[in-house]
């Protein structure tokens, strides 16, 4: 079995992906979807860039036949050849296992080796800004191989990154982790032994293997469907027999907190989310968080429901959208301010600077943190009126920060989707997401069809309209805690 650059890379985000990459059924594994394909796009256009005044040479044979094409790159190798690109490098480990990696490049330098007056070392091209240390092992597993191939060992290797150009991997620092991991890999591979499921949302999202795995946690009601249960907390859990949430429904959070060594606030939220889950009901969260004082969230006769869409790899915040709600008059208008070209970024954000002014009174509620930081970002960037930032930043209320300072809630992450979910409300367009809003935007400077500039609209004020229900939702149930007059004393810990 061929032991690959993504196998490690798979196994480095998650033990149970590189095992199904390896004896998973094919069937179960999903699409990759739009915006890795986007991803993938993306870095075969950086890699374009970054070689076009380069000549290099790629080593030919017939596709997936990784035994010819590693045949092909040592022809490449031997002749002295000065830029390799996407050469094949195998390294036998044991009876079972070959080791196999694809550099992006391997690059000619002077030095001894078994192939002449010359040696290699490898370099990957990245789009990341940061050599993230996933890259750095990587590297070293090049590097690994590489001595093998070219009987001398690597003592460099080398990343390009989107903005910090080349980056030299300290090898010395970080061949002992990857020796580690790669042991660990042979072992589980060898083993065949399925690592439990555990769905940590960030990293599983966009795994292809996702439905699979999300399917067996349902079925085994797996205690990492609960928010606030993480990799870390895990093991701790289960080590005091604490694995369901029926259990840690009903355990005492000083207790808890004793017994385990977990925070007191960290042991507070995950009983009240366990509660909040076995009997299916919004749990408020008193004390332990500060909150013995119930404050009401805003209620204006005009509020702002705002939300910001943006194309990272162009560094372009392209959309501002504003539900404007006019209680008095019962009436509701979006205002969406969006710059169809990325040079337009400045005159969008104008708009909306007017539109706040406008406002001066207005509540500005938004989801997480991100709107408010960019906000600051663009009115330095672009230029703003004067005390912009005393009279418009404080009337911002993230509901994400409100929601989880005070309610658990029955559901499995606290996303906008799935709080403005369970409040009510759906989306018009089911599989619009943030993700995809980027994969449009891209088509659409693509290809000129306003049809996807008409979807993320849509999407956008399904975004805001989706802020002011959950907004709606949250400071109804606020005022029922209030009028349920909790005592102060209620709230000790
Ligand atoms: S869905 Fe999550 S648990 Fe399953 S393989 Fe992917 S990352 Fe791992």
């Amino acid at each position: 079995m061929f032991l690959t650059d993504q196998l490690l890379l798979n196994f480095q985000r998650c033990h149970r992906q590189a095992f199904l990459e390896a004896y998973g059924d094919p069937n179960a594994r999903g699409q990759v979807n739009d915006f890795l394909l986007k991803l993938g796009q993306d870095k075969q256009r950086f890699q374009q860039e970054v070689l076009s005044d380069r000549t290099v040479v790629q080593p030919n044979y017939p596709h997936h036949d990784w035994e010819a094409g590693a045949v092909a790159t040592l022809d490449l190798m031997r002749q002295g050849t000065s830029v390799i690109r996407s050469g094949v490098l195998l390294s036998p480990k044991t009876e079972q296992f070959t080791l196999m990696t694809t550099p992006d490049l391997l690059i000619r330098r002077p030095g001894v080796s078994a192939l002449g007056d010359w040696l290699y070392v490898p370099v990957d091209i990245k789009l990341s800004k940061r050599p993230k240390l996933e890259y750095q092992i990587l590297s070293a597993y090049h590097a690994e191989v590489l001595s093998v191939v070219q009987g001398t060992s690597s003592e460099m290797a080398w990343l390009y990154l989107r903005e910090k150009g080349w980056y030299s991997v300290d090898l010395p620092k970080v061949m002992p982790q990857m020796d580690e991991l790669l042991t660990r890999l042979l072992d589980l591979l060898a083993h065949q032994v399925e690592p439990e499921v555990f769905i940590a949302r960030n990293r599983c999202s966009m795994c292809v293997w996702f439905d699979h795995c999300y399917a067996i946690a349902q079925s085994q009601n797996h205690l990492s469907l609960l928010p606030g249960v993480t990799p870390s907390r895990y093991p701790v859990l289960q080590a005091h027999r604490l694995d369901t949430a029926a259990a840690l429904a009903q355990s005492d959070p000083i207790q808890l907190h004793t017994k385990t060594g977990l925070g007191r606030e960290v042991s507070s939220k995950l009983v009240s989310q366990a509660q909040a889950f076995v009997d299916d009901r919004p749990v408020f969260l008193t004390g332990s968080l500060g909150f013995c004082e119930i404050n009401p969230l805003p209620t204006a006769p005009i509020e702002l429901y705002f939300d910001i869409e943006a194309e990272p790899s162009l560094n372009l915040v392209y959309l501002h959208g504003v539900l404007l709600v006019d209680r008095q008059r019962k009436q509701e208008q979006f205002y969406p301010f969006l710059a169809k070209q990325p040079e337009e970024e400045s005159q969008a954000w104008l708009e909306l600077v007017n539109l706040f002014q406008r406002y001066p009174d207005a509540p500005i509620f938004h989801f997480c943190s991100y709107e408010v930081q960019t906000v600051a970002r663009l009115a330095k960037l672009h230029g703003a009126p004067d005390r912009f930032f005393e009279s418009v930043l404080p009337r911002f209320f993230d509901l994400h920060d409100w929601v989880t300072r005070t309610v658990s809630l029955p559901i499995e992450s606290y996303t906008l989707k799935l709080i403005a979910r369970w409040v009510g409300f759906e989306w018009r367009n089911s599989a619009a997401n943030g993700a995809q809003a980027i994969c449009w935007y891209s088509e659409w400077l693509e290809t000129g069809n306003t049809e996807f500039l008409e979807d993320i609209v849509l999407y956008n004020e399904d975004d805001c309209r989706a802020t002011y229900q959950v907004k709606d939702w949250l400071a109804q149930f606020l005022q029922e805690q209030l009028e349920l007059n909790l005592s102060p004393l209620a709230c000790g810990f």
